[in-house]
């Protein structure tokens, strides 16, 4: 009988969260997702819970938790600057105590564990593109704040935990990624523009759209992070994953508009407190660790996204 690995998934009902659940099912693993349901649905993993090697679990991971696994991907944090400035207290406990909570489960169990961790760790960087060796240009005491330090935070409580405990860690940093199942009101840029575009809305470009982002497709990020599991104890990370294509926030709205046949024009926002001006990931060590790059172009992944995003839009109005 082939002896299947039991993996926690925190966060599993969010975005990511459901595509690894999908993946880890898919590759014959029993999956445990975790969720208390903030940013993620139910929706996003109904199609998995008909199948006996998935679980579906309502917890809060500031709180701690008793179960058995042998791996643990620790991805339970709201991600889109709306909703972890929505309560930003309730982020950094999220990052900080979530990330103890589940280190501590980790070192009874001897199991191996994965922390989402961002490309936010280095802030509004001045180094360009970002290596893992940049130590990034954060404000403490902004509106981001309570993301980007709590993930520091988790990050260096992942460190300890290595070098006290001698816990196998894999830290990902994981640059801004998209495809099926984001949230619609999340105010993230891809969504918001493709739902904006389909619904003959203004495109809301913040600022003059001229800051920079590069963009990976879900199934890539997801192949990242397996890779990275399954990596020799010695491959903790932090490693960066995210497609090095970089655009305008303005080339992607025009991509957007064109993509969808949309008759939007284009709206002028102000730009938010904070905002990182430019981000690319350098991913020259997952290319050597890991042997893995992003292979779905900018436009390949948006055309699958704005399929999902039509289909949900005529089931939900
Ligand atoms: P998401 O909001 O869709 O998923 C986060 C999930 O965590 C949601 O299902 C939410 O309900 C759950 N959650 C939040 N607080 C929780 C808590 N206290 N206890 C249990 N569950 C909780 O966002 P996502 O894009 O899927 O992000 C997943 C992870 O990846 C996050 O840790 C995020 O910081 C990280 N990340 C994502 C991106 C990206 O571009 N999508 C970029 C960098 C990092
Ligand atoms: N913890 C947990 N599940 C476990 C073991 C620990 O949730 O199976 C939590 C527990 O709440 C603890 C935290 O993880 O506060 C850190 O655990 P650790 O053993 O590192 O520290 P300690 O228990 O000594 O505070
Ligand atoms: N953005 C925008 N219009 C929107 C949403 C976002 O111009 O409707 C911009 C935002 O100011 C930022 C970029 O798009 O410069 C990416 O924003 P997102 O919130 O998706 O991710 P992050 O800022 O965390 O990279």
């Amino acid at each position: 009988m082939m002896l299947r690995k039991r993996v926690l998934v925190t966060g599993g009902a969010g975005f990511l969260g459901s595509h690894l659940c999908e993946r880890l099912l898919a590759d014959g693993n029993d999956v445990i997702c975790l969720d208390n349901f903030f940013t993620g649905t139910k929706d996003n993993v109904a199609p998995l819970l008909g199948d006996p090697h998935f679980e579906l679990m309502r917890h809060d991971v500031t709180f701690p938790l008793y179960v058995e696994v042998d791996e643990i991907y620790n991805l339970a944090c709201p991600a889109s600057p709306i909703h972890y400035q929505h309560d930003p207290v309730q982020t950094t406990k999220t990052s900080v105590h979530g990330a103890i909570n589940m280190l501590g489960l980790a070192k009874r169990l001897r199991a191996k564990v994965f922390q989402a961790s961002t490309s936010e760790v280095y802030g509004d960087p001045d180094v360009h593109p970002q290596p893992e060796s940049y130590r990034g240009y954060v404000n403490p005491i902004g509106p981001r704040a309570c993301y980007d330090e709590g993930k520091r935070c988790a990050e260096t409580l992942f460190f300890d935990y290595f070098r006290q405990h001698r816990l196998r860690i894999r830290v990902a940093r994981i640059f801004n990624t998209y495809g099926p199942r984001m949230h619609p009101n999340d105010g993230r840029v891809v969504s918001n523009f493709v739902v904006q575009a389909l619904q003959n809305k203004p495109l809301t470009i913040y600022g003059d759209g001229s800051q920079t982002r590069s963009f990976c497709y879900v199934d890539d990020l997801i192949e990242g992070f397996v890779r990275l599991m399954a990596a020799p104890d010695a491959v903790t990370g932090p490693v960066n994953l995210g497609n090095p294509a970089e655009f305008t926030i303005r080339q992607l709205a025009e991509m957007a508009v064109a993509m969808t046949g949309s008759k939007s024009k284009l709206e002028f926002r102000p730009l938010p407190e904070d905002d990182p001006k430019q981000r690319r990931p350098d991913i020259a060590i997952a290319g050597k660790e890991l042997g893995w790059k992003p292979t779905v172009k900018l436009e390949d992944g948006l055309r699958k996204t704005i399929a999902y995003f039509d289909e949900f839009l005529r089931r939900t109005s």
